[in-house]
Formats: C-alpha cells, structure tokens, sequence
C-alpha cells in the first residue's frame, strides 16, 4: 500500500477512536498533515482549540509561527508533515494524562514508520519525552539526539516561545539548523554496526541510551 494510503487509514481510524477519554466530547481529531514521504517530521503535544475546530495541527498563533519559521529555512508546510503526541485537545488545553499518551502512541509510531522521515522535531518537552524520556528540554534543545535508529531534534513549543522570547530566540536559531542537520542527517541514517549486533543478540529488552551526537 503506498505511504499516502496509510496515512488515510490511519486519520480514519484516528477520526473514530475511542481508546482513551479524550474522544469524550471532542469537537474533531487532528491526526496529522503533510507529505507522505516528509524528510522532516514535526511532532507537537496535542491539538488545542483551533486546532480541534479545524481538524488541523498547528492553525492557530502558534501554527502561525510555526510556518513563518519553516519559511525561513524554505520550507512549506506541505513539504513536511506535522502531527502531535495525542490526536484529540485535552480538556482546557491541559497536559495529556500518560494513560492517555500510551492509547494514542501507536498511531504516531505508524505514522513514523509510514514516512520513515530522516529526522524527527520534537515541539516541547512531552513529544521529546516519547523519544527521549527524562531529557531536560532547557538542556537540549537544538542538538540531534540518535535513539532507536531515529535521529530527534528537539525543539520547544512554538506556543511557550509566544510566551517567553528566550525561547523564541532559541527555537528560531534551532530551526535555521535543522537544513545542516538534514543534510548530515544522510550520512548518520544507518546504525554502526556494533549497535546491529548488540540489538539482535540481547536479552536485554530495555531502551538502548540516547546517544547524543557530536557532530553538529
Ligand atoms: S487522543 Fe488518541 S487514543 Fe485518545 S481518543 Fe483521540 S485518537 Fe484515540
């Protein structure tokens, strides 16, 4: 099945879900948009409410910013794709519960595996804590992190950068890097070897430790 169709049967199936409490008076789900075959991948919290009014991610100020930054480094919204942890807006914008994380995650990890995107933004630091738990968003933002054969950027949320200009200062330098990093990206998308190895061989089925690259 082609990458496009996939991507649709996922937002079907994400537009009825019932899994967890969220779909409780849900205006609409936002499962994601974008291209198919994105390089780039950006993965925010979860919809708020314009997002749940429009069935889109990112359309409201944030959104707004969000596009003016992938402009800045000549991208459209069209040439990425753009989704978030949760597909459904938390009551008063709140934080998703981890039950209601763990309900949602395995739409996002087929989108993932649907676009194979060469690098994942992570917008805040509960998409960043999917990829990398207990990472400290202060501490590293803006450096790609390799994890289970992924390389992650992380990133802060264009809506706390609206609300702090130390953060947007950072997220507008992080981003003028993410061309560099994906042109580097190329070179970094195969495992070592060794980490082949050490994969298939172990009993041991806990998380390998990010490896924070030093190459950028
Ligand atoms: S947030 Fe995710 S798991 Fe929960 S109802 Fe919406 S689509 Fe389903």
């Amino acid at each position: 099945m082609k990458p496009e169709q996939v991507l649709r049967e996922i937002a079907a199936e994400v537009e009825a879900c019932t899994r967890c409490p969220l779909h409780v008076g849900r205006r609409r789900a936002v499962p994601g948009e974008g291209s198919p075959t994105a390089e780039i991948m950006l993965v925010g919290e979860a919809p708020g409410f314009y997002e749940s009014v429009a069935g889109r991610p990112f359309v409201g100020p944030a959104g707004q910013l969000l596009d003016r930054l992938l402009e800045q480094i000549g991208l459209s919204r069209q040439q990425v794709f753009i989704t978030n942890l949760v597909k459904c807006r938390p009551p008063r914008n709140r934080d998703p519960e981890p039950e209601e994380v763990a309900a949602c995650e395995p739409y996002l990890d087929r989108q993932i595996r649907t676009i194979q995107p060469k690098i994942i933004v992570t917008l805040g630091r509960h998409s960043l804590h999917k990829f990398v738990p207990h990472a400290k968003i202060g501490q590293v933002h803006g450096q790609p992190i390799r994890h289970q054969g992924l390389l992650i950027v992380p990133m802060y949320h264009p809506a706390a950068a609206l609300r702090a200009y130390s953060m947007h200062q950072a997220l507008e330098e992080d981003f003028a890097r993410l061309p560099q990093f994906l042109q580097q990206a190329e070179t970094l998308s195969e495992p070592p070897p060794d980490q082949d190895i050490a994969e298939d061989d172990s009993d041991d089925d806990s998380p390998p430790a990010p490896q924070q690259l030093s190459l950028f």
